[in-house]
C-alpha cells in the first residue's frame, strides 16, 4: 500500500462521526440506530476496499451517507415489490399472474387484517370448515356436485393422483405427457404421487381405442391434460372428451381432467381461440376437473377441483389435503372473484378479463396521449394472454415506441426505478403496451419514462 493510500484511509470519517452528522441522524431516525450503523459501516468498508484497490478518490462524508441511504432504502423495501407491466403479456407468470379486482383486494384486507369466520360457524358458535366458503359459488358456476380449493393446480394434481391412483395406473395420451413450465412435468408429478403413468397413442394422434386397449385391472384413472401452453398443428388427433369419459365409465373408472387455465367465460367472444372450460369437461362426462385460480379465472393463486361429490369428499379426507390447503386470504380473494362471475360483471370487474376485452381504440388513444407527452411514436403491435393459456393467440394492440440511444440501457434504467417498469425491446426500440398498465400506474409510468 502506498503512503498516499494509507493517508486516505486515515482520513475517512468514523461510523460515529457519520452517525452524529445531520444526515446520519436522519438515517437513524428513519431506519433505527442499529440498521443505520450497519449501513454506514458497510459504506465505509466499500470505500476502504476501493482505496486499497488503487482508486484514490477519497469518498466524502456526503457520498458515504448517500451510499448508505440507498442501500438501506433497497434493503427495507425488499425484493418483492409492485412493478408496472408494460409488456402486454396479460397473465405474466414472472410478474405474479393475475392482478386482483378491487373487491378481491378488499376481501383480502378484510380477513388478513383481523380475525374471521375461516373455520367458525356463527350460527352454532362451533367449528366450521374453510372449504365451504368458495364451494357453493363454484358448484353454481360450473354445475359440479362439489368443489375443493387447494394451494395451486399443481397441488390439486398431486392430491388427486395420490388419493385416487397411488400404486395404480393412469392412462394418458402420449401427446399430453407434457411440461407445463417451472419444472412441472406430468410424468414426474405422477411418479411423485405414486401413480404409474401409462402413455397411449402417439405424440400427434391418440384414438379412443388406444385408451380402451390400455385398461387393465390395475388402472385407476383415464386422464386428460390440456395442452395449455403449446399448440400442435397438422396431422393431429385428440380423442374427444366424451369418448374418454364413456370408456372410463364402461370399465368402472373415473375420467379426470387437468385443464390448467380453465376459463369460466368464452374467450372466443374477444377474438381469441376458445379456451376449454370446466363446464364443458363436466358436461362431457368427466368426473373431476382441476384448474388454476390465477390464470384466465383472474383470481388468486389457487388450485380448484370440481366434480362428483363422492370423489371430492375422498380428496377432502386425504392427509395431503391438509398439506396443500388454501390460506384465508386466498379463499377471500377467490370468493370475491367468483362473485363477479355470479353477478354477471366479470368482464367489467376482473382485471385479466377487462384487459382482454379492452377495445383497440381505447388502447390507441392512451398510447397517443403518452406519445404526445413523452415523444416517440405509436405503432401497431400485439398483446398476448400468457400464463400458459391460449398459446400463439394475439390481441391487436397499439404500442408507444421509443428509440433511445441504447434500448438495453434504457430498459435497465426503467427497471431500476422506485416502481420498476417492465417493457419490451424489439429492433432497438423500447415498447410500452397500455393494455397491461393498471389505471393507478399511468402517472408513475409517465414519470419513469420522462427524460429518456
Ligand atoms: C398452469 C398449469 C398447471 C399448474 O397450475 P398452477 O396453478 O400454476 O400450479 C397444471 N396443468 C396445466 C395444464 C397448466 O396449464
Amino acid at each position: 500500500m502506498t503512503a498516499s493510500q494509507t493517508h486516505s484511509l486515515r482520513r475517512l470519517p468514523s461510523v460515529d462521526a457519520l452517525l452524529r452528522s445531520g444526515g446520519g441522524m436522519a438515517l437513524a431516525e428513519r431506519y433505527g440506530r442499529a440498521l443505520a450503523t450497519e449501513g454506514l459501516r458497510s459504506a465505509l468498508d466499500d470505500a476502504r476496499a476501493r482505496l486499497r484497490a488503487g482508486d484514490d478518490a477519497l469518498a466524502s462524508s456526503a457520498a458515504l451517507l448517500d451510499t448508505a441511504a440507498a442501500a438501506l432504502h433497497a434493503e427495507v423495501r425488499g425484493t418483492l415489490t409492485p412493478v408496472i407491466n408494460a409488456t402486454g403479456v396479460i397473465i405474466h407468470t414472472n410478474l405474479g399472474r393475475a392482478p386482483l379486482s378491487d373487491d378481491a383486494i378488499a376481501a383480502v384486507a378484510g380477513v388478513g387484517g383481523g380475525y374471521s369466520t375461516l373455520e367458525f360457524d356463527v350460527k352454532t358458535g362451533g367449528r366450521g370448515s374453510r372449504l365451504l366458503h368458495p364451494e357453493r359459488l363454484l358448484t353454481t358456476l360450473t354445475g359440479a356436485e362439489a368443489a375443493l380449493v387447494v394451494n395451486n393446480c399443481a397441488a390439486a394434481l398431486v392430491l388427486l393422483l395420490a388419493a385416487l391412483a397411488r400404486g395404480r395406473e393412469v392412462v394418458l395420451s402420449r401427446g399430453q405427457s407434457v411440461e407445463i413450465g417451472g419444472g412441472f412435468r406430468i410424468p414426474e408429478i405422477m411418479a411423485e404421487s405414486g401413480a404409474r403413468l401409462v402413455e397411449v397413442g402417439t405424440t400427434n394422434r391418440t384414438h379412443a381405442d388406444d385408451y380402451a386397449r390400455a385398461i387393465t385391472p390395475d388402472t385407476a384413472l383415464l386422464m386428460r391434460v390440456h395442452s395449455s401452453n403449446f399448440k400442435q398443428i397438422g396431422f393431429v388427433e385428440e380423442t374427444p372428451l366424451e369418448d374418454i369419459a364413456r370408456i372410463a365409465h364402461a370399465h368402472g373408472l373415473y375420467a379426470v381432467d387437468d385443464l390448467g387455465s380453465g376459463a369460466l367465460i368464452d374467450t372466443a367472444a374477444y377474438g381469441l381461440a376458445h379456451e376449454p372450460t370446466p363446464m364443458e369437461s363436466l358436461a362431457a362426462g368427466f368426473d373431476l376437473v382441476a384448474f388454476s385460480g390465477d390464470k384466465l379465472l383472474g383470481g388468486p393463486q389457487a388450485g380448484i377441483l370440481v366434480g362428483r361429490k363422492a370423489i371430492i369428499d375422498q380428496l377432502k379426507r386425504h392427509p395431503l389435503a391438509r398439506a396443500v390447503r388454501a390460506d384465508k386470504m386466498t379463499l377471500a380473494a377467490l370468493v370475491a372473484t367468483l362473485r363477479h362471475y355470479r353477478k354477471g360483471e366479470a368482464v367489467e370487474r376482473i382485471p385479466v378479463l377487462r384487459m382482454i376485452a379492452r377495445p383497440l381504440d381505447d388502447i390507441r388513444a392512451q398510447a397517443a396521449r403518452w406519445a404526445e407527452a413523452l415523444g416517440g411514436t405509436v405503432i401497431a403491435g400485439e398483446s398476448t394472454v400468457g400464463g400458459g393459456s391460449l398459446p400463439g393467440e394475439m390481441l391487436p394492440t397499439a404500442l408507444l415506441a421509443l428509440r433511445p440511444p441504447s434500448a438495453d440501457a434504457f430498459a435497465a434504467k426503467l427497471r431500476a426505478g422506485e416502481t420498476p417498469i417492465i417493457a419490451r425491446i424489439a429492433d432497438g426500440q423500447v415498447l410500452f403496451d397500455p393494455r397491461t398498465v393498471l389505471d393507478g400506474q399511468e402517472e408513475a409510468l409517465m414519470a419513469g419514462i420522462q427524460g429518456y
